[in-house]
């Protein structure tokens, strides 16, 4: 029976556009750095989006999701095995690796995985974050952030019912892998309450 694990921690923190995910991982960024640890934070979007953008497909971020679901598979592909290269070079054994993404994505042609058996098997992760929050808070979070397009995500309704897909989406690429989920609030006003959760489960994994 095949293990899936990588020879450092690996930690997918997933949750929907605007709970916090990219804010929490600042704060983990700086308690790990404060402590001299070894690690890497990516961005799965960041992989995706170079590559988009460079074959002029997109000129934000937010357009992806609206890419055909054969374009976003092929980005999805790509920046999974990106990861994986990149952190087995900067890492090798030790340390941990905490990869922001989404466990599902709301295109034009319905919730699609974020984490599917592909894309799950190539990260290894010991453990899935799910990062949430209340839907009206999130909507709030995504109309005060100018810097994103993520009107399309819809009403409280529409996020409420995300946050469903993102949970069972969530467990589903878990159970591939026999990773665990690790459900952690981003309170508002506290995103480094959430960013301490994350650094102990690193930890506890270690
Ligand atoms: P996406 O999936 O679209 O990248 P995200 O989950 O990474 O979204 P962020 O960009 O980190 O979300 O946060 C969205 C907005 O919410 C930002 O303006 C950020 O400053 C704000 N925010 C994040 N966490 C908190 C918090 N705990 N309290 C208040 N505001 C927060
Ligand atoms: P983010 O900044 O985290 O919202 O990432 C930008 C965009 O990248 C998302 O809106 C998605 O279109 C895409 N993306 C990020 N992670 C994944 C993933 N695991 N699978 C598919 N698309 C993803
Ligand atoms: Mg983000």
């Amino acid at each position: 029976m095949a293990v899936y694990r990588n020879p450092f921690v690996t930690v997918i923190v997933t949750g929907v556009p605007g709970v916090g995910k990219t804010t929490v991982l600042g704060k983990v960024r700086e308690m790990l750095e404060a402590e001299g640890a070894k690690f890497l934070i990516v961005n799965f979007g960041d992989y995706m989006f170079s590559e988009a953008s460079r074959v002029g497909w997109v000129r934000h971020r937010d357009e992806m999701r609206h890419l055909p679901l054969l374009r976003q598979l092929q980005l999805q592909g790509m920046a999974a095995k990106a990861i994986r290269e990149d952190a087995e070079k900067r890492l090798g054994e030790g340390g941990a690796l905490l990869v922001d993404t989404h466990a599902v994505i709301k295109t034009a042609t319905g919730y699609w995985p974020g984490l599917p058996e592909a894309v799950v098997k190539e990260l290894r992760p010991d453990s899935i974050v799910l990062l949430e929050a209340p839907p009206e808070v999130i909507l709030e979070r995504q109309r005060r952030d100018k810097t994103r397009v993520r009107s399309d995500i819809g009403g409280v309704e529409a996020i409420r019912e995300l946050l469903d897909m993102a949970r069972v989406a969530a467990m589903a690429s878990a159970v591939l892998v026999s990773a665990s989920i690790f459900p952690v609030e981003n309170v508002e006003g506290r995103p480094e309450e959430a960013a301490s959760r994350i650094v102990e489960l690193v930890k506890r994994l270690r």
